[in-house]
């Protein structure tokens, strides 16, 4: 029996695992993705982590899984496909794809994170991987001395526009609204790029071309216009959703999926605590997801006490 089972391998469930060895548990880490790191290892660069100004996120996700390993975390690749509360402790089941597994441990850290949001227009399904993609860092290579348009004005929105901007011919970020949502620092970066044309107001009404993205029909929602933009690429940047589906029946969430805990990170099955971007919280950041792996532990050990 485990005393720590933590689902996920972000910053939050890596802080986690540290801190759990820290409290003297036997911590095992379940991580579906083969990598660790979470969506920090898709940051081209992240310059608001206290103490490493200009990191490149690979190589911060690498050192969290460093300092995992250093303190003796086990690891698994798999995915979890349920978690039962059997009251004083908790059955988890995983797949490799081959084989069904079950662990018992007295606690689960759900630390799933959240994964893009979909714009849901037409021809993006049908031109994903295509031209239409989610991650600039990881596929933003393939459209160089290209047009690309990225979708959105939050922080993932502009820092993709940003790094596209490097070796793009030209961007386009369209963003629904007048102004931003991403921090002012980005967004200083962003009107410094000489060939992002910023398109207010205006929406991505669908995704068009036969084998490969050609262009994009968009609609300025204040004047009605539309317009045919010749694009190589779209990047799709309009924010997150939480990865929960499996955990809906083991505790509460709130109406967008997230799982309600507070900052103690307890939510309402005692024993099962949700940390980092799936929890319910206002600032959604590295440095706030690690500080979730402190903080729970505190409960983690009180709860164990007490058992
Ligand atoms: P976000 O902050 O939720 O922004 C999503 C953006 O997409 C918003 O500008 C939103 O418009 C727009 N949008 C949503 N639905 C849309 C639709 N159907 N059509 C068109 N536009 C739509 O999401 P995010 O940028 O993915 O960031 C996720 C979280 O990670 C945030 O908490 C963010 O702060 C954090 N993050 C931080 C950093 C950093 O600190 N360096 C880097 C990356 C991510 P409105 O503005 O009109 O709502």
């Amino acid at each position: 029996m485990y005393d720590l089972i933590i689902i996920g391998s972000g910053p939050a469930g890596l802080s986690a695992a540290v801190y759990g060895k820290r409290a003297g548990f036997e911590v095992l880490v379940v991580e579906k993705n083969p990598m660790s790191g979470g969506q920090v290892l898709n940051t081209y660069e992240v310059d608001n982590y206290l103490g490493l100004p200009g990191i490149n996120g690979f190589d911060l996700g690498m050192k969290f899984r460093e300092h995992a390993d250093d303190m003796g975390v086990i690891f698994e690749n798999a995915e979890v496909t349920g978690v039962t509360d059997a009251g004083k402790y908790k059955v988890v089941t995983v797949t490799d794809g081959n084989e069904k597994k079950t662990y018992e441990t007295k606690t689960v850290i759900l630390a799933t994170g959240a994964s893009h949001a979909m714009l849901q227009v037409p021809g993006e399904e049908r031109l994903k991987g295509k031209g239409v993609s989610y991650c600039a860092t990881c596929d933003g290579a393939f459209f160089k001395d290209g047009t690309t348009a990225v979708v959105g004005g939050g922080d993932v929105a502009v820092e993709d526009a940003v790094f596209l901007a490097r070796f793009c011919k030209k961007v386009y970020l369209i963003h629904r609204r007048d102004s931003l949502r991403a921090a002012k620092a980005l967004q200083e970066k962003l009107f410094q790029c000489p060939n992002v044309e910023i398109i207010w107001n205006s929406v991505v009404e669908e995704i068009c071309g036969q084998e490969q993205v050609e262009n994009i029909r968009i609609q300025n929602q204040k004047e009605g216009k539309q317009e045919i933009l010749p694009v190589d690429g779209v990047f799709i940047a309009v924010g997150l959703r939480p990865n929960t589906e499996t955990f809906r029946e083991l505790a509460s969430c709130d109406e967008q999926g997230y799982l309600i805990a507070g900052e103690d990170c307890s939510t309402d099955t005692p024993g099962v605590f949700a940390i980092g971007d799936v929890r319910t919280k206002k600032v959604r950041q590295i440095v706030t997801a690690v500080a979730d792996g402190a903080n729970v532990m505190a409960s983690v050990e009180k709860y164990v006490n007490f058992l």
